[in-house]
């Protein structure tokens, strides 16, 4: 039963507002949230739904969490912003120090952006403004893999997948650069040589035009949700310092334990020249992200005119979502976040495994807190949607892809209650159109 209010508010938001990846002419149902608290969002009806989706893998720790809103209320106490044009403070350089000190030791220069986007963009305005520094211009392509997402910004879209990425209308006018086939040996499965030979061919043909390589370690989140061999990293290092080639990681999605590992480069052991983190950062509360880079690469841009790096967002280093990170951090590493990431992946991997025999599912796959249902056509979301709401849960899928990536403190009740709801909404719309 939806009361009054919310009934003209939706009608409002029907017909005014954009919603990401969604029809304003023809716009599918929309839920109206009125609060949140642990690993449930409350609807104006009442309803409970348990959070499948950790609102797009940021909110870890769950919704309206003490420990957050007080960091947020101690620090709105003293400003919520300020300028970071020739002022500092101590949210950002407390913030900055805890990811310096988390991510390989070479990366020891923070950038903090205002969004995910933006820090795939500082990362590779980075790459060409290194270049730009050692006199070597011509060096602005970049490779990457197909199936990969940076992110809706112009040079961000220009490295996501380019056929079932979401951006072919703007391809007339992004730069072009080289895809490489995505990896086809999984994260568990014997590494297979011929995996690396899109990428070879890329660095034999074009290796003296390359800026860098822009991907995903490990994970490929929003172009496909795949899993990959971290042997891919391991040889991409490798074949980087041979052509002297800058490796840029995208860790927006697969940072802050979610893979398992604190970071994903962490499974195979590989350290990137610029890293590029987000999402979970600062627990779900506000939009922050970070790119950080080695004094080599920061060393290069200062040594050439202009000497400044040429980026700088009016609300960077925002102190009340650094103070919020920097609580979000404390946080996860007080958490006995390992153990709880593993008993997630293995229940994930018990209870999604007999989605395995429904119509219409193609692969399970399930690695650290992310478990992915992949049908063989697209599911219907709006249908999709309805069914799992009728169950309390919150799922949202695109294409052809169902997946679960819950809050790290779901209870293992409520993870049974997701897994059902995703196995009975399945059973009912799989393959349907
Ligand atoms: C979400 C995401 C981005 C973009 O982040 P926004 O905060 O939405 O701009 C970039 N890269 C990856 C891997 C992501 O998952």
């Amino acid at each position: 039963m939806t009361n009054a209010p919310c009934s003209s508010l939706l009608d409002f938001d029907k017909r005014h507002i954009w919603h990401p990846y969604t029809s304003v002419s023809d716009p599918l149902p929309t839920y109206f949230v009125e609060k949140a608290s642990g690993v449930r969002l409350v609807l104006s009806d009442g309803n409970e739904l348990i959070d499948g989706m950790s609102s797009w893998w940021t909110a870890i720790h769950g919704y309206n969490h003490s420990r957050l809103n007080s960091a947020a209320k101690a620090q709105l106490e003293k400003m919520s912003h300020v300028m970071f044009g020739g002022i500092t403070h101590e949210p950002a350089i407390k913030l900055s120090q805890k990811l310096v000190e988390l991510t390989p030791s070479s990366l020891e220069k923070v950038f903090l952006a205002d969004s995910g986007s933006i820090a795939v963009e500082v990362a590779m305005k980075m790459a060409l403004q290194y270049w730009h520094a050692r006199a070597e211009p011509t060096r602005c392509k970049f490779a990457t893999l197909r199936s990969g997402y940076h992110g809706d910004t112009y040079h961000a879209m220009s490295v996501c997948d380019p056929v079932t990425g979401m951006h072919q209308i703007f391809r007339g006018s992004l730069p072009k650069h080289f895809f490489a086939d995505r990896p086809l040996t999984r994260f568990s499965d014997p590494w297979q040589q011929e995996d690396f030979s899109s990428m070879q061919d890329i660095f034999e043909q074009h290796g003296e035009t390359l800026a860098g390589v822009v991907l995903e370690p490990v994970v490929q989140g929003a172009g496909g949700m795949w899993f990959y061999h971290p042997e891919y990293l391991r040889q991409l290092r490798t074949l980087c310092d041979e052509y002297g080639v800058l490796l840029l990681f995208d860790e927006i999605a697969t940072g802050f334990g979610r893979t398992g590992k604190l970071f994903a480069l962490e499974h195979a052991g590989v350290v990137p020249d610029i890293l590029c983190l987000g999402k979970a950062l600062t627990g779900g509360y506000l939009s922050l992200a970070a790119t950080l880079t080695s004094k080599k690469v920061s060393d290069t841009i200062g040594s050439a005119e202009p000497c400044v790096f040429m980026h700088g967002p009016t609300f960077m280093g925002n102190p009340l979502a650094c103070a919020i990170a920097n609580e979000s951090i404390d946080l996860l590493l007080e958490s006995s976040w390992e153990e709880r990431i593993s008993c997630i992946e293995s229940q994930l991997q018990a209870e999604l495994e007999p989605c395995r025999a429904l119509v219409g599912v193609e692969d399970v796959r399930v690695l650290g807190g992310i478990g992915v249902i992949e049908m063989a056509t697209p599911i219907n979301v709006a249908h999709f949607q309805r069914e799992c709401v009728s169950r309390g849960v919150w799922i949202r899928p695109f294409g052809k892809l169902a997946y679960l990536m819950p809050p790290y403190c779901i209870s293992p009740e409520d993870l049974t209650h997701l897994t059902s709801a995703l196995y009975d909404t399945l059973e009912i719309t799989g393959g349907a159109q």
